[in-house]
């Protein structure tokens, strides 16, 4: 159980809500992962750098989190609403690879690119091709049960069987549907229009090359299917938490409750929790209008990804935030400050404990409240400011830090000091030590330290690592 409150908005309530998980002993929280047909963009990452702050936040709470993701690398259609083409066949014919090399490749990517931005890995990580099973497990039993049923070769879930389809979503049934109208084409063989597909055996494209045997046919899952097969599997009938960016509360999570709550005949998921979008100046920055805002490209402006992260951090999740690089420059200088100051404070006095306890409790306040993270980033100045001394500040912020990830108390590595550099001056002291001239060697010893590296003399030569 964790130790503290924690307030979070809960999507299904509409309101911020006390958290109290369904189990005392482990939350379960589950994150809708990425479909992996072309690089995340920075406004996807946004999305994971608040599923991170919750995770780490129940952590420092106190609570013992479970948290899975799964890898959507088939059945996601071009629109949400079951048509278009599967996102990953095209992605895969255009590069001329099958899906599964370009599934891992952007896999692969996508981890590269949140390690970039201290986002933790999640417990279990699952491709939705590896469970198979469970989605046929499940749409069966919804067969047998009267709420799927087979159209055309599909399999469809019956959204008019449910007494409360839309309980996720603000919205009216009628803009929804029209909304599910509106899209390239209507599917003839629903009987709803919201009506969605549980497993896919009539695929338009002959090119489709993943598929697998089932009872109902020779196909694929529907991309709705994969997220409640993979939580109900690693997570059980007892959701505590589940998020995803706002886009993915109708259909895709709408369609998760809907399927999920049939199976198992009980209410789910207590708590939904959504990110606002990143925007660009243009509105809604998305993976299919072809936005390739992504980390590399950061990177070749000479942008930290930490920086991203903390211009992420400066806004509430729940607040839609639109992208400038001016935005960016600024947050940018402003965390390199930041980081310079807290990594430059001494480490050598006595800490002065209580006063750490004291604003530990008021971090956990501000973060424990919705996820506070523009305040929680005010708390770091305010500590900056306390009259102690400059070990205790950097401990307290050390802690915050868990949570926040951004590499406050680690030394900058300076922009010069690449690693044909460090290899450099390890052979002039090499070099040094064996015309015995060990003041040499020391001396470039030291400046590597005083730069954040520290060498280490082994029986097999010189290593490196970065503090
Ligand atoms: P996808 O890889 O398209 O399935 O999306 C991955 C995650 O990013 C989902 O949780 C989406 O809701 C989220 N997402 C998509 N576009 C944005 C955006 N512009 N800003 C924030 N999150 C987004
Ligand atoms: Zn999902």
């Amino acid at each position: 159980m964790g130790d503290e409150d924690m307030k979070i908005y809960n999507t299904l309530s509409k309101q911020v809500e006390e958290f109290i998980p369904w189990n005392s002993k482990e939350v379960k929280m589950y994150t809708c992962g990425p479909t992996v047909y072309s690089y995340a963009h920075i406004g996807n990452l946004r999305t994971y750098i608040m599923e991170d702050i919750l995770e780490k936040t129940l952590r420092f709470l106190g609570y013992n989190v479970k948290r899975v993701m799964n890898i959507t690398d088939v059945g996601h259609l071009s629109s949400d609403a079951d048509t278009g083409e599967d996102k990953m066949v095209k992605s895969a014919k255009e590069a001329h690879k099958s899906v599964l090399d370009i599934a891992k490749f952007y896999t692969e990517a996508f981890f590269r690119d949140t390690k970039k931005l201290n986002i933790k890995r999640p417990d279990v990580v699952s491709p939705a091709t590896d469970n198979i099973e469970e989605y046929i497990k499940i749409i069966s039993k919804l067969l047998d049960t009267g709420y799927a049923y087979q159209a055309n070769g599909n399999i469809y879930f019956d959204t008019s069987k449910l007494k409360d389809y839309y309980k996720l979503t603000n919205m009216k049934a009628e803009d929804l549907i029209s909304g599910v109208r509106d899209t390239v084409e209507e599917d003839v063989n629903k009987r709803n229009k919201t009506d969605f597909v549980l497993w896919f055996t009539k695929s338009k494209f002959d090119n489709q090359d993943l598929k697998w045997d089932s009872p109902f046919g020779v196909g694929y899952p529907g991309w709705h299917i994969e997220c409640s097969g993979i939580s109900l599997k690693y997570l059980g009938e007892y959701l505590d938490i589940h998020c995803g960016g706002v886009d993915n509360i109708f259909p895709h999570h709408t369609n998760e409750i809907a399927q999920s709550e049939a199976y198992i005949g009980h209410d789910w998921c207590k708590y939904w929790v959504h990110g606002e979008h990143l925007n660009s100046a243009d509105g809604k920055m998305s993976k299919s209008k072809g936005h390739t805002l992504t980390i590399s490209t950061l990177e070749e402006k000479n942008i930290d990804p930490l920086a991203y992260r903390f211009m992420v951090l400066q806004s509430h999740y729940r607040s839609q935030l639109t992208f400038s690089f001016e935005a960016l420059e600024l947050a940018s200088n402003t965390y390199k400050k930041l980081r310079k100051k807290v990594s430059s404070l001494r480490e050598d006095e006595e800490i002065n404990n209580s006063l750490k306890e004291e604003y530990i409790a008021k971090f956990k306040e501000i973060i424990g409240d919705d996820l506070n993270t523009a305040n929680a980033l005010t708390l770091v100045y305010d500590v900056l400011k306390l009259d102690v001394n400059e070990t205790t500040q950097k401990e307290i912020i050390r802690e915050f830090d868990k949570v926040l990830s951004l590499d406050l108390t680690k030394k900058i590595i300076e922009k010069d000091v690449d690693e044909e550099y460090i290899k450099e001056m390890i052979a002039k002291r090499n070099e040094a030590k064996l015309n015995k001239d060990y003041g040499l060697a020391d001396k470039i010893r030291d400046e590597l330290l005083a730069k954040g590296i520290k060498l280490n003399d082994t029986r097999d030569g010189t290593t490196y690592e970065v503090l």
